[in-house]
């Protein structure tokens, strides 16, 4: 029998095996191509929506640690003022001029230190509005984000949940076909595919040019192609040239 088929000889065999990979993997891009940017844009989207949850919640931690300066700061004047009224008491019963100089010191200084207090519980006050105010835009803005998210998350589910089966079946087919290739080549093949925007490693000459990059691969080349001896890369683009297209193909 005259074997005209391509695995008609070990290199035949396996560009034959790597086509058939680059077939899986083409449908698999492709499944990904319309899943698209999305599975990042939710990723994109929850780290912004964690960002601004810390955001909050550092907030949160600073108001209540001005609300216990404020409680320090009441209690501060408070005390102040029970001693204002001690002394007022002890001015009342000074034996000399002296004395009662020394104590109307010791209110000056009460005084004094009320006054502190109420200007830093007023600071402290006026802070926390503007803590508070920068929460409720932070919440707001959270509460927009959450709605994307739940929006861009139930599109993502819809369409996995309509590819789902078949990018399993298709990851499972990939598993079979990489079996009959060696490492060397299966290496290649995935640095190509790395390398090259449409994914594209191997690829046919069709009408004197390569399938990938367009450019011209020359009649010699094409012969050597069609040879089947060795595997031929383009020297343009450095993708596997697996066979010439018929002509009209
Ligand atoms: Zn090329």
């Amino acid at each position: 029998m005259i074997s005209n088929t391509s695995a008609d000889t070990p290199v035949a065999s396996k560009l034959e095996a790597l086509l058939n990979l680059q077939r899986i993997d083409s449908q698999l891009d492709e499944i990904r191509r319309v899943r698209g940017d999305l599975p990042e844009e939710v990723r994109d989207l929850e780290d912004e929506i964690a960002g601004y949850e810390v955001r909050v919640s550092k907030f949160d931690e600073e108001i209540s640690g001005l609300n216990d300066q404020i409680k320090q700061r009441k209690q501060n004047a408070k005390d102040a003022d029970g001693l204002i009224r001690k002394y007022e008491d002890q001015q009342q019963n000074v034996r000399n001029n002296r004395e009662y100089e020394a104590i109307a010191k010791e209110i000056e200084l009460q005084k004094l230190e009320i006054q502190i207090s109420e200007k830093k519980i007023k600071e402290a006050q006026y802070q926390i509005e503007q803590k508070n105010t920068e929460i409720s835009g932070t919440k707001q803005r959270l509460e927009e984000r959450r709605k994307d998210l739940d929006n861009k998350q139930s599109e993502l589910q819809t369409i996995v949940g309509e590819s789902e089966a078949d990018e399993k079946k298709l990851m499972d087919e990939r598993g079979e076909a990489t079996q009959p290739i060696e490492e060397r080549l299966l290496t290649a093949y995935t640095r190509i595919r790395g390398n090259v925007r449409n994914g594209l490693a191997v690829v046919p000459v069709k009408r004197d040019a390569c399938g990938g990059c367009f450019n011209t691969v020359p009649p010699q080349r094409q012969a050597d192609i069609m040879s089947h001896k060795k595997i031929i890369v383009c020297e343009h683009c450095g993708r596997i040239l697996a066979d010439v297209a018929a002509r009209g193909e």
